[in-house]
C-alpha cells in the first residue's frame, strides 16, 4: 500500500508539515492572499486566536501562526502585514430591510450612531448647501432625538426653515415622529386649513412641523421616487458604506421584486460585496378569502435555489398583517379569528417545509404564536426548518423554553439602541429589559443580532455590540439592565447569525473551508475599554477573498 506514496513525501509530511500547511500542499498551490502578523479572532467553537490567514480563491484555506503560514506564500501571493491588528469574521445582520434602504440611501442624511444634536444639524446644513433648490433633504429613521447627549429637543419648523429656506426637509425619527419645515408642509399638501389629526399645531393653530406616529409612514411615502439609474448608484454607495461598517452578509427583510434584479446583476458582474439572504413571502391580505387565495401560492414557493451571494431562505417577515405588532404598543390582544387565519397560513408553510422568520414582539403575541406553532408542529413537524421569531424585545423565559422545545431560534433586533428614551416613557421599568439579553443568552437558545434597519433602527454593528456590552443607547444613556460579554455579543453577530441564515458551513467564523469574509479593525475588540467598542473603525473588509473596503486606499 505504501508504494502509492513516495517515501520522501511521507517523511516530509510527517516530520515537517503542520496540518495547516498540509492542507495547502495537498492543493499544490500557494495562497492568493496571505494575511499575517495579526490577532485573528476566529470566533470558532473554542473562540481561538491565531496570527495568520491564507486565502485561495474565495475561501480560507489555512488559519494558524505566522511561522506555519508565511512559508506557504508563493511569488504571486499577495501579502498583507496586519501589523498586530485584530481581525474578526465578516459581520452578519440577520434582519435588515436592505434593498429598500438602498433605494433612498444616497439622499438620506444618515444619523446612525450620531450622539450630538449639534453634529446632526451640521450634517444637515452641509447637505442643504449642496442640494439643488427645491430638492428634498431628508432621512427616514435610524435615529431619535433621545440619542443626542447635548440636547434632546425635537426639531422645530422654524429651526429647519432657517437651515433650509428653499428645500423641503423631512426628518423621520425611528417610526415615532417626523419633523418637517415649511417647504415640506407645502409639498406634502399640509399647509392648508384641513389637515389630519397627526399634524401637531400650536395654540394659535399653526403647524409646528411635528408629525405624530400615525402619520409617519404616510408622509415618508410621499418622498419622490428616484429613477432606476439613481437607485443603482444609491444602492452601490450603500453597499460600500455597509462594508465600511464591517458588514458582509444580511438576512434581507423584503427583497422587493423591483430591486432584486439590480443585486442579481451586480452579483453576476462580480460587484456585489454583501451577501443577500432573502426573507420574503406572499401577500396574505386580511380576509379569510384573501388568505385562502394566498395558500396555493405558499405551496409553490421554493427556497435555496440561489448561490453564495443571493438566495431565498425564509418565508417572512409578515405572516398575516393584522397580527403584526406595532413598535410602540404596550400590550397586544390577538383575537381568536385572527389567530385561526394565522394558523392556516403557517400550516401551509410547515406543509411546504419552508423556513419561517416572523415578526413577533409583544408578550401576548409571542404566547399566542407559540400556541399555534405547537399545534401545527404535531401534524407537520417544524424541527430542522429553523423557524425564527424576529425582534422579540419582550421575550420571556417561558417563551424561550417553548421555543427551544420546538427547535426554534431568536433573531434579536434591538430597537432600544435608538428607542431607549421613548421606550422608558411608554413602557416604564420594563423598558430596561428590552431585550433581556442575559436571559436569552443563558437560556442556551441559538440567537443572533439583527438591526431591523434602516428605518426602525440604526445599522452600525459596533454600535449594537457596544449597546449589548454596556447597556447604553446611542448618546450614552443607560437603557438595559441585562448585558452580555463581548465574546457572546460577537458570536451573536457572526457565527450564530451564520446559522440563522443557513450558512454555518460557509460563514460566521475564520476557519479553513469557509468563505473568506473578514474585517480588519483599527483596535482590538476584545481588550479596549467597553465604551470604545462603538468607536471601532474598519481598516479593511474582505468579501470572498477580495478587498471590498480599504480605508488606506486612495
Ligand atoms: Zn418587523
Amino acid at each position: 500500500m505504501n508504494r502509492l506514496i513516495p517515501k520522501t513525501t511521507l517523511a516530509c509530511g510527517l516530520l515537517v508539515m503542520t496540518a495547516a500547511a498540509w492542507l495547502l500542499a495537498a492543493q499544490q498551490v500557494a495562497p492568493d492572499l496571505l494575511l499575517s502578523n495579526g490577532k485573528v479572532i476566529t470566533v470558532d467553537e473554542r473562540f481561538s486566536i491565531a496570527q495568520a490567514i491564507a486565502i485561495k480563491g474565495d475561501r480560507i484555506v489555512a488559519v494558524g501562526s505566522n511561522s506555519e503560514l508565511i512559508p506557504l506564500a508563493g511569488p504571486k501571493t499577495r501579502r498583507i502585514d496586519l501589523r498586530g491588528r485584530a481581525v474578526i469574521p465578516g459581520l452578519i445582520d440577520n434582519h435588515m430591510h436592505l434593498l429598500r434602504a438602498g433605494a433612498t440611501w444616497k439622499w438620506e442624511v444618515r444619523w446612525d450612531g450620531v450622539g450630538s444634536r449639534r453634529v446632526a444639524l451640521d450634517m444637515l446644513r452641509s447637505r442643504v448647501r449642496t442640494a439643488s433648490p427645491g430638492a428634498w433633504v431628508y432621512n427616514l429613521g435610524g435615529w431619535t432625538v433621545d440619542q443626542f447627549s447635548d440636547d434632546k429637543r425635537p426639531f422645530t419648523r422654524d429651526e429647519l426653515d432657517e437651515i433650509a429656506p428653499n428645500n423641503p426637509v423631512l426628518l423621520q425619527a425611528s417610526y415615532y415622529e417626523t419633523y418637517v419645515n415649511s417647504r415640506a408642509l407645502e409639498a406634502l399638501g399640509l399647509d392648508g386649513k384641513s389637515s389630519p389629526n397627526w399634524l401637531v399645531r400650536d395654540s394659535s393653530g399653526r403647524a409646528t412641523g411635528r408629525i405624530q406616529e400615525a402619520g409617519v409612514r404616510e408622509v415618508a411615502a410621499k418622498i419622490p421616487v428616484a429613477s432606476a439609474e439613481e437607485v443603482e448608484t444609491s444602492s452601490v454607495g450603500m453597499i460600500k458604506d455597509l462594508n465600511r461598517a464591517g458588514l458582509t452578509s444580511f438576512g434581507s427583510a423584503g427583497c422587493e421584486a423591483d430591486l432584486l434584479p439590480l443585486y442579481r446583476r451586480l452579483a453576476d458582474q462580480g460587484k456585489l460585496t454583501v451577501r443577500v439572504y432573502c426573507i420574503a413571502g406572499v401577500g396574505t391580505g386580511t380576509s379569510s378569502e384573501q388568505v385562502n387565495r394566498a395558500l396555493p401560492q405558499i405551496a409553490q414557493l421554493k427556497m435555496f435555489q440561489g448561490d453564495n451571494y443571493i438566495d431565498n431562505i425564509f418565508f417572512g417577515e409578515s405572516v398575516y398583517g393584522p397580527l403584526h405588532d406595532p413598535m410602540f404598543l404596550e400590550k397586544s390582544n390577538p383575537r381568536p379569528d385572527q389567530l385561526a387565519l394565522w394558523r392556516q397560513i403557517i400550516t401551509e408553510i410547515a406543509k411546504a417545509r419552508l423556513p419561517l422568520h416572523v415578526h413577533a414582539e409583544l408578550e401576548d403575541t409571542i404566547d399566542a404564536f407559540l400556541d399555534q406553532i405547537e399545534a401545527v408542529n404535531k401534524e407537520y413537524p417544524i424541527k430542522n426548518l429553523r423557524w425564527v421569531l424576529a425582534h422579540v424585545n419582550r421575550l420571556q423565559t417561558r417563551h424561550l423554553t417553548r421555543m427551544k422545545d420546538l427547535g426554534m431560534y431568536a433573531a434579536v433586533n434591538p430597537w432600544s439602541v435608538i428607542n431607549g428614551g421613548i421606550n422608558s416613557r411608554i413602557f416604564g421599568d420594563s423598558a430596561y429589559d428590552m431585550a433581556p439579553l442575559a436571559t436569552i443568552q443563558n437560556s442556551g437558545i441559538t440567537w443572533g443580532f439583527g438591526s431591523d434597519g434602516s428605518r426602525a433602527n440604526q445599522i452600525l454593528p459596533f454600535t449594537t455590540l457596544w449597546w449589548a456590552v454596556t447597556g447604553k443607547m446611542v448618546g450614552g444613556t443607560k437603557v438595559l439592565h441585562q448585558t452580555i460579554s463581548r465574546e457572546d455579543a460577537l458570536v451573536a453577530h457572526t457565527r450564530k447569525n451564520a446559522y440563522l441564515v443557513f450558512q454555518e458551513n460557509n460563514l460566521g467564523s475564520i476557519q479553513p473551508g469557509k468563505l473568506a469574509d473578514l474585517v480588519v479593525l483599527d483596535r482590538d475588540y476584545l481588550t479596549i475599554p467597553a465604551d470604545q467598542i462603538k468607536d471601532i473603525q474598519t481598516v479593511m473588509t474582505i468579501v470572498g477573498g477580495k478587498l471590498a473596503f480599504d480605508a488606506e486606499a486612495k
